[in-house]
Order: C-alpha cells, then sequence, then structure tokens
C-alpha cells in the first residue's frame, strides 16, 4: 500500500501521512492481509531534510516491525537517490524487514546494488518513472532493459539467502528472464517476489501464482492521485500513455 503524495515541505501534512502509514498498518495487520507499505522519502520530509526524513521513517519503521509487517521505501528523483539508501541503510540495522527500490535507468545502480548486496539489503528491482539527464540515466528502452537484466542477474546469482528481493516489472521479456533464473539459481520460488502495480497485467498476475511465483501488488491510494499522475506526465511524455492504458 501507498498513500499517495510526494515533495511535502508541510509538517502538517508530513504528520498526517506518518499517522496514515502507522493506521494502514494496523489495518492490514488487523484483516491479516499479507501485506506490506511502500513509502516515498518526499513525503515525509526528505525535501525538509536528512534526518526529518530519518525520524519519520524511522516511527513508520518501528511501528511496521512491532505488527511484523514489511516496509519499503521508494526510490524517487536521481537528487535524492544517494540520500535514500543511506538513509535505508541507517533503517536496515534497526529493522531487516525493510526493503529499497532501486532504477535500472540509473548509471550509477549497478554500483548502488553491489553495496547493498553486500550489506545484505533487500531490493526492489524497477525501470525508473522519472526524467533524468543522460549524464544520470540511459536514455533508450533496449539499455534501461538490458540494464534490468543485469541488475536482475545480479541479484539472483547474489549467495545470501537470508535477505529477500523483488522484480518490479510488467516487462514479460524481463518476467521470463527473471523466471529463468529463478530455476537455475533458486530452490525456492519464495526467495523473491514479482511485484507489479494494481489493474495493470492482472492476466500476467493470474499466470505467475499459477506457477507458485510469490507475487504483489503495488496499491497506491488516496486523495493525491491527480496531481500525482500530472506531475508524472509533466515529466516523462511516455507516461501519458500508460496513464491513458490504465484509466481506460
Ligand atoms: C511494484 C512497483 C513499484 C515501483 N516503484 C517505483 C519506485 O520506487 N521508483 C520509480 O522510479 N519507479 C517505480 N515503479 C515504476 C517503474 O519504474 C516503471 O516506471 C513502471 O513500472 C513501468 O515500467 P515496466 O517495468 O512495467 O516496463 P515498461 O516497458 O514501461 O512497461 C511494460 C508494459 O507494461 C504496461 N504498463 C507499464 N506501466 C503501466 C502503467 N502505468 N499503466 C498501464 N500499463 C502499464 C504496458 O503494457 C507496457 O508496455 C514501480 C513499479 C512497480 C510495478
Amino acid at each position: 500500500m501507498n498513500f499517495l503524495g510526494e515533495d511535502s515541505f508541510n509538517n502538517k501534512s508530513i504528520e498526517l501521512t506518518v499517522n496514515e502509514y502507522k493506521l494502514i498498518l494496523e489495518l492490514i495487520s488487523r484483516k491479516e492481509i499479507d501485506g506490506s507499505i511502500s513509502v516515498k522519502p518526499t513525503q515525509v520530509g526528505l525535501k525538509i531534510g536528512y534526518d526529518e526524513c530519518l525520524r519519520n521513517l524511522r516511527v513508520i519503521s518501528k511501528k511496521a516491525a512491532s505488527l511484523g509487517k514489511f516496509m519499503w521505501i521508494d526510490i524517487e528523483s536521481f537528487q535524492y537517490v544517494e540520500n535514500t539508501i543511506s538513509i535505508y541503510l541507517d533503517l536496515f540495522k534497526e529493522n531487516s524487514s525493510t526493503g529499497v527500490a532501486l532504477q535500472s535507468y540509473l548509471r550509477r545502480s549497478a554500483s548502488d546494488l553491489l553495496h547493498l548486496i553486500e550489506k545484505g539489503a533487500n531490493v526492489r528491482l524497477v525501470k525508473g518513472a522519472y526524467k533524468q539527464s543522460e549524464e544520470n540515466a540511459f536514455q533508450s528502452m533496449t539499455e534501461i532493459n538490458s540494464n534490468f537484466s543485469r541488475l536482475t542477474r545480479m541479484l539472483f546469482e547474489d549467495e545470501n539467502r537470508n535477505h529477500i528481493f523483488a522484480i518490479a516489472t510488467h516487462d514479460p521479456k524481463l518476467i521470463d528472464y527473471a523466471i529463468a533464473l529463478s530455476q537455475e539459481f533458486c530452490t525456492d520460488k519464495k526467495q523473491f517476489e514479482f511485484q507489479l502495480l494494481m489493474g495493470i497485467h492482472n492476466e500476467l498476475k493470474d499466470i505467475l501464482v499459477k506457477r507458485k511465483f510469490k507475487t504483489c501488488e503495488y496499491i497506491p491510494y488516496g486523495s493525491q492521485w491527480l496531481p500525482y499522475s500530472i506531475r508524472r506526465i509533466r515529466e516523462r511524455k511516455r507516461n501519458i500513455l500508460l496513464l491513458a492504458r490504465s484509466i481506460f
């Protein structure tokens, strides 16, 4: 579950967001749902500063831990990546049931992944949703997909079996590639999970579940869906096609 919102400077709205995540965690727990939350650092204070964000994520992480629930941290624009990973690693020391997303379009992600793997961290691999400069990010889908495959292989080849990782894509070729790697490297299909957005490629989710792969839906909710979608479209024209398709 992701409570929509980002780029917040407002202490009151940050406090409301933290409380909302605590509430949704309680509901997930009370209703016995096998679910987790996914939080964007800039919705809980990263625009104000590192310490503010760490403090708020720590509150949510403690609540999640007290209920035995997992907390993911989304990854946003390039300018926040360094601090997001660092905040995540601070929290991971206190609560190992946390994970962070990494974007295959970023040139730095292979070295970030090596570092995270070394720490035994939990990683969700995505392609990346924000507009980024050529200096920092691959621009062509061929390069982004090929880096996604490379990072997927690094995750499967890692010998530390205590951590979990997530392959978060709707791209059938990349999903097939992960399945092939799972047959080569995993004895237990539960060591990793597929994550897809709610409402998109539902037929794929059914196939994955039937094949006994752990499959999760990322569910954004809340009143901020329109500003969120408009910002994404402004940033990256390609997102308008995806949004139109999902509304349809
Ligand atoms: C669980 C999850 C968590 C994510 N977390 C983050 C994050 O923390 N940071 C971040 O930058 N990005 C995140 N993303 C978004 C991600 O970076 C991509 O922008 C998005 O998933 C589309 O890429 P794709 O891998 O599905 O491949 P694409 O090549 O973009 O899409 C493959 C196919 O999937 C379908 N599709 C994909 N997205 C949509 C859509 N929105 N509406 C309708 N159809 C669609 C289309 O049929 C498309 O042809 C997340 C995605 C998922 C699934």
